[in-house]
């Protein structure tokens, strides 16, 4: 909701409404006749979902279910429409290193597994009741965790197996990572985030969330390194890579005045964003190891954040350092939750969901790649 300042003290051009000018300009011409429609989602009141806390004693999800949520990961629903629907044929594309498999989508649904230990509720489409906060259970541990929905997707399409060593490079407040401790696969979490105030608030979220023992440095290191350096600290070792980078937060700057990358103030930094991006996701690529898989995710709309930063990572990283990566289609994935949420329409590479006033999810970016060397 809107925090609205004292007339006297607000600004002719507050960064909100720069930032909505900026939207309007760009996103018209990206999205054509679909911004009036997301536009609208934007400025309207969003939609949370509920990452259920496994090491709760409160997880169960039985109030929530009562009230009409469901955990839209394993809907049973969702899952007989898998099996019973026919799949379009997949593109095929090659150009600059980026090679997409053609193949059925039903060959590649077999190969999407997601992890069944995370579990997200949410109310149904066009309802939108609030989540009432998480309560703690006898030991302290709350039993939900508030966040978008569709922020799942790009931890479900990370794939953490049982053994995996992961990197969250840009981790805080560590929403994704709590999600990804929750599949209880992972053999050790590295989580990293430049900013030690946000990095002290991931620490106090995880131990909201996570028995001690999870937390011991056998299994978790945190740190409040630069990201864009990691490549030359530690190369060729993780099993998977999270890098979800600062971006415009297209949401969030459309409602809040305080600490705004759209303020004047902070116009350098935010266009010097697409090379952050782009010097992080490189940082990720090399920091995974060959054969290992690396998510690059954004809360954006804006294409000069999302595709053409991976577009030209996938080719500065065979030029300049040799690693030959994959991108992986994700349509199995989309398609499997295309009732839950919006996703835009023929992206070159990645997939994104786009607001809707009916599942007022995102906008997330999300695009998966695998180092093929
Ligand atoms: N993954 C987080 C979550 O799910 O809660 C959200 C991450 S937020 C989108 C982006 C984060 O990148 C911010 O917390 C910011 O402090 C961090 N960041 C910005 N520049 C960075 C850098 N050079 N290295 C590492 N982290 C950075």
């Amino acid at each position: 909701r809107m925090k609205e300042k004292w007339a006297t003290t607000r600004p002719k051009h507050p960064p909100t409404t720069l930032a909505l000018q900026h939207f309007d300009s760009t996103y018209s011409v990206q999205l054509g006749q679909l911004w009036p429609s997301v536009r609208a989602a934007l400025l309207s009141e969003r939609k949370y979902g509920a990452l259920l806390n496994h090491f709760s004693h409160d997880a169960s999800p039985a109030d929530l279910e009562a009230q009409g949520c469901r955990d839209f990961i394993t809907d049973t629903d969702t899952q007989a429409q898998l099996c019973s629907e026919q799949e379009p044929e997949v593109r095929l594309e090659e150009e600059d290193g980026v090679s997409l498999k053609k193949s059925h989508a039903d060959q590649q649904l077999s190969s999407l597994r997601l992890s069944p230990n995370i579990k997200c509720l949410v109310f149904p489409r066009g309802n939108i009741t609030r989540f009432k906060p998480a309560k703690p259970d006898m030991l302290g541990y709350l039993g939900y965790y508030l966040m978008d929905a569709a922020s799942m997707l790009p931890c479900l399409v990370l794939d953490v197996q049982e053994g995996h060593s992961v990197l969250d490079l840009c981790a805080a407040p560590g929403g994704k990572a709590l999600a990804l401790l929750q599949t209880q696969s992972i053999d050790f979490l590295c989580v990293n985030d430049t900013s030690v105030s946000r990095t002290t608030r991931l620490k106090r979220v995880f131990h909201s969330y996570v028995p001690k023992q999870l937390l011991s440095k056998q299994k978790l290191r945190i740190t409040s390194f630069d990201g864009t350096k990691w490549g030359e600290i530690e190369r060729d070792t993780f099993d998977r890579v999270l890098v979800d980078v600062p971006c415009t937060t297209d949401r969030h700057s459309l409602i809040e005045d305080d600490n705004n990358i759209f303020s004047k103030s902070r116009t350098g930094e935010r266009r010097g964003l697409p090379q952050l991006q782009l010097e992080l996701l490189l940082a990720g690529i090399e920091a995974a190891c060959p054969g290992g898989e690396i998510v690059y995710s954004t809360c954006t709309l804006s294409q000069v954040q999302n595709q053409s930063v991976v577009e030209q990572a996938v080719s500065l990283a065979l030029e300049d350092r040799g690693i030959q990566l994959q991108v992986v289609d994700l349509r199995p994935l989309t398609h499997m939750f295309r009732k839950t949420f919006h996703f835009a329409p023929d992206l070159h590479v990645g997939e994104m969901v786009i607001p809707h006033l009916a599942a007022n999810f995102g906008p997330i970016y999300m695009c998966k790649l695998k180092r093929l060397t």
